[in-house]
């Protein structure tokens, strides 16, 4: 035994209990809390968010991670890997000072207040002073932190660990052209399904039943997670065995409450697939945001949003709402899950124009922190956007450049992830069709075991053994690509519109 690596999983273990915790009131919060609990709640949250990053950033611990990396070739990989990954948070930890966290701690919250105003208000001057001071500490935390070449390489770190504002506008660069034009061309084709049979009241009840039903087949374990409500869906997880996803119903689509909790059930297939032996460890989470999202994007929108899936599935919604699906095809569920409508706002849209809304976020907050674009220049910016890649004119803040909560936390660098998760989820599920020719088969049988276990060997089970890249590059033997994202979008929508 190893009594220096031990103690460094003990060590990690302790953090990685406090986090649980602070995870658990954070879930409370969202869900069952009752609002005046509130204010107590946020003083909960920040002491034992200091007590774990206290923990996390102690010295014993940062001497213990170094002298086992200098004898890494004597470790077991799995532990020389833990060490390395470890020890690559702990030095990007060391590098804030705990007086600048506490500042932009106290800005973000600020922020986050203003901006609540402000979108309430639909006026961006409300949220203005407090996004350009956000903005400023910002470019101090990439010099704090360190890059090359672009400031926004330093923020992007957070959520996709090793790519680049570069690395990016080239992939973006194949892409906008060729989504908008795919949505020009829909529009243009003025064809739109019939989906008026949706118009009718939804149970919300038989919506929870249905949406328990179709996460079970997908392979969650209820027995280790849990489903419940919350405004804004979301996964969390304390333990590989306590995964849990939250929904919202919609009493008037019930495709509404199947689209997220499908959403939250791929992320929760993920943190169930983590390996036992990570447990209380740096390797039990995944290398990045886009990786995530690529998991949840999978089950909504290649499995959710096909034709095979409403093959069996459509048998299923039809006996959770007796009497009123009878007359409704596979296709037209299948329709119904995919018109195309370019709109204002980005949780809202279709699959074709959603990248869109991502990109030109992405371009403005790059133009914010590499300081070529103003705050106070923020909402025109926006629009004229907009306009170019939706064809839409923006009609106030509140459904333009306020409509995301993202900024006022102070996440620059977060929105690029949902637009990859897309990407590496077409990408592997070119390889998995290779890999189970006959998988829409199972899929129109409610056979997802094929697909989860080839996510899980593929995927689940790395934790933070393989960066993003990696994981899409040996599970499909190419970099990460916008291509089959494009193949996809052009070949779905181009049959279902016939454009
Ligand atoms: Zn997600």
């Amino acid at each position: 035994m190893d009594a220096r690596l031990d103690g460094l999983r003990e060590k990690l273990g302790q953090v990685a209990d406090v986090q649980a915790a602070v995870a658990l009131l954070e879930w409370d919060q969202e869900t069952y809390m009752p609002p005046k609990g509130g204010p107590a709640r946020g003083q909960q949250i920040a002491t034992l968010s200091a007590l774990a990053h206290r923990l996390f950033t102690d010295a014993d611990l940062g001497n213990a991670l170094r002298e086992l990396e200098d004898r890494a070739d004597q470790l077991e990989s799995d532990d020389a890997k833990l060490v390395e990954e470890t020890l690559y948070d702990y030095e990007r930890a060391a590098k804030l000072p705990e007086a600048f966290v506490h500042e932009l701690a106290g800005e973000q919250s600020k922020a986050f207040q203003a901006w609540a105003q402000a979108r309430e208000e639909s006026a961006f001057a409300t949220f203005e002073p407090h996004l350009a001071k956000l903005i400023e500490l910002l470019k101090h935390k990439a010099d704090l932190l360190g890059y090359e070449g672009s400031p926004y390489n330093a923020l992007l770190e957070d959520f996709e660990r090793g790519m680049t504002a570069d690395q990016l506008r080239g992939i973006f660069a194949g892409l906008v052209p060729r989504q908008s034009a795919l949505a020009r061309r829909i529009v243009e084709s003025g064809r739109q399904p019939d989906t008026a049979w949706l118009e009718q009241d939804w149970d919300e009840e038989s919506q929870w039943s249905f949406t328990l039903r179709v996460v079970e087949d997908m392979g969650y374990d209820l027995e280790a997670g849990r489903q419940d409500k919350a405004a804004h869906p979301f996964t969390t997880n304390f333990d590989l065995a306590d995964v849990r996803i939250t929904t919202r119903l919609d009493p008037r689509n019930p495709l509404s409450a199947l689209s997220a909790s499908m959403h939250e059930g791929g992320h929760a297939l993920y943190e169930q697939g983590f390996q036992e032996k990570d447990r209380r460890t740096t390797l039990a989470n995944a290398p990045s945001l886009g990786i995530h999202e690529s998991q949840s994007r999978l089950w909504e929108n290649l499995i959710g949003r096909s034709l095979p899936f409403w093959k069996r599935y459509g048998e299923v919604i039809r006996d959770h709402f007796p009497g009123q699906l009878d007359a409704v095809t596979p296709q037209q569920l299948f329709e119904a899950g995919n018109v195309v409508e370019p709109s204002l706002i980005r949780v809202d849209a279709d699959e074709c124009t959603y990248n869109l809304h991502v990109i030109l976020r992405f371009e403005l907050e790059t133009a914010l922190i590499e300081g070529d674009l103003d705050v106070a220049d923020v909402p025109e910016a926006w629009n004229a956007k907009v306009k170019e890649y939706l064809g839409i004119e923006v009609p106030d803040d509140a459904r333009g450049c306020l409509q995301d909560v993202h900024w006022s936390h102070g996440a620059i660098g977060y929105f690029p992830s949902y637009a990859l998760g897309n990407l590496y989820a077409s990408q592997l599920f070119e390889a998995i069709l290779e890999a189970i020719p006959d998988l829409w088969d199972h899929v129109a049988a409610g056979e997802f075991a094929p697909l989860r276990d080839w996510l899980r060997s593929h995927v689940h089970q790395h934790g933070r053994r393989k960066l993003a890249r990696e994981i899409v590059r040996d599970a499909t033997g190419a970099d990460p690509s916008p291509e089959p994202y494009l193949r996809y979008l052009e070949t779905k929508f181009g049959t279902l519109y016939g454009v």
